[in-house]
């Protein structure tokens, strides 16, 4: 076959196993969004770009080329969800109906950067957004259902990384402190850092190459940047996660890439991820609906890598599914396994055949290499006395069954 076609450079195709572990990805964060009581969302893929430049700000990696536009239109495939979803909040005055909504999302993200190793231009979020609330106990729920999250996932080998920007005033602050800091070093910075060291000195810190790394990792910041109430927030909050259990690496030089955030900033990194370690993160953005609509709501959210959990579940087993047959059938039956697999599929057990007119040979070849564990085997002499065999193909043995008691037989078999 010619080659003519293959993915787009910076995409995946989730083919089986990665389909799989998405499903299961899902169904775990959902069953966890049903228990906290988060409502879904599902947003359109495209945004005004507009949206993104004034929500995640003018200085950030996204909105400095990073973002996937629609040629010709100020229209931007969506770089993350939160801006969006505050545009949403925005836009239908949620404000006037209600003043606390807690929102998730599963879905795409695109970047439109060069792909390199570990970055993609097509992405998926698992995410939730709080909002209408300063408190503390909303920064601990939306943490620990991060964490309930990842640990429901089976993702074993996983930290919280954790920091506080402070507010506004507060990380001007830090900003200030950054900048006279690191002013000796700034030839030591990358070019793109430099520029940053004028304009938003915070997301030095954010830079991933590791001659900006060395010099960074030198600051020495701490919680002086706070103000009492952020301080005082900052602090109740690490208490409601010791009380939590919940175990914490306090990160006083983790920043976050968006100009949004405010306050907590966190991140669950995986050593099982290498470099690009982050399965997630998130933090408080007390000024993003200021930064969007001019009104005062606080909030707090992450979203999680979809991608990245993949990665961190190398060690993936397909949970027990509903009991399931291949029929295969000796002579011309056609017609009797297809109802034969109606009359099953009806009683809640999966079943397939061949559709191809194979061997019974082939037949029983392409059931052993798709993992079928039972098979049906429909032969004209036993249909005639409605009956069948039933072949276990784990330890080779097989049995004649009456038709009518087959479902219960292979519910049975399926157990053992
Ligand atoms: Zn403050
Ligand atoms: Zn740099």
């Amino acid at each position: 076959m010619k080659k003519e076609y293959s993915n787009v450079r910076g995409t995946i195709d989730f083919s089986e196993r990665e389909a799989l572990i998405y499903e299961y990805l899902r169904e775990k964060s959902l069953k966890f969004f049903k228990l906290y009581q988060y409502q879904q969302l599902i947003l359109p893929l495209l945004e005004e770009e507009s949206l993104f430049i004034k929500g995640v700000g003018q200085g950030t990696d996204i909105v400095q080329g990073q973002m996937m536009k629609i040629e010709g239109k100020s229209i931007v495939l969506r770089p993350e969800a939160t801006a969006q979803i505050v545009r949403h909040y925005l836009q239908h005055r949620l404000d006037k109906k209600n003043n606390f909504y807690k929102f998730f999302y599963i879905g795409p993200m695109f970047r439109g950067e060069r792909p390199q190793k570990g970055r993609l231009r097509q992405f998926n979020h698992i995410g939730a957004e709080a909002v209408g609330s300063n408190s503390f106990y909303l920064d601990a729920e939306i943490i620990k259902l991060a964490l309930d999250i990842v640990n429901a996932a089976g993702i074993e080998k996983k930290e919280l990384q954790i920091n506080s920007l402070g507010c506004a005033q507060d990380k001007k602050k830090s900003a200030k402190k950054i900048k006279n800091d690191l002013a000796k070093d700034k030839k030591k910075l990358c070019s793109n850092c430099q520029k940053r060291l004028e304009r938003n000195p915070l997301r030095v810190l954010d830079c991933k190459l590791p001659s900006c790394r060395k010099v960074a990792v030198n600051l020495e910041l701490d919680k002086s940047h706070l103000c009492l109430d952020c301080r005082q927030h900052f602090e109740n909050l690490l208490t409601l996660l010791d009380q939590l259990e919940v175990t914490y690496n306090y990160q006083p030089n983790l920043v976050r890439g968006l100009d949004y955030y405010t306050n907590t900033v966190f991140e669950i990194t995986s050593s099982q991820l290498g470099a690009q370690d982050a399965l997630g993160a998130g933090g408080r953005y007390n000024n993003l609906f200021h930064r969007l609509g001019a009104i005062e709501v606080p909030a707090v959210g992450f979203a999680l890598g979809v991608e990245r959990m993949i990665l961190a579940l190398d060690h993936f087993t397909k949970p027990k599914e509903i009991p399931s047959v291949f029929i295969a059938k000796a002579g011309v039956l056609e017609r009797e396994v297809f109802f034969l697999s109606a009359g099953l599929r009806r009683q809640g057990i999966a079943s397939n055949f061949d559709f191809c007119g194979k061997s019974l040979k082939a037949q029983m070849r392409y059931a052993q290499k798709t993992g079928a564990e039972l098979v049906v085997i429909l032969g004209e002499k036993e249909f005639n006395k409605k009956e069948v065999i039933l072949r276990d193909m784990k330890n080779s043995k097989q049995e004649t069954v009456k038709l009518e008691e087959l479902a219960a037989r292979i519910r049975v078999a399926s157990r053992e």
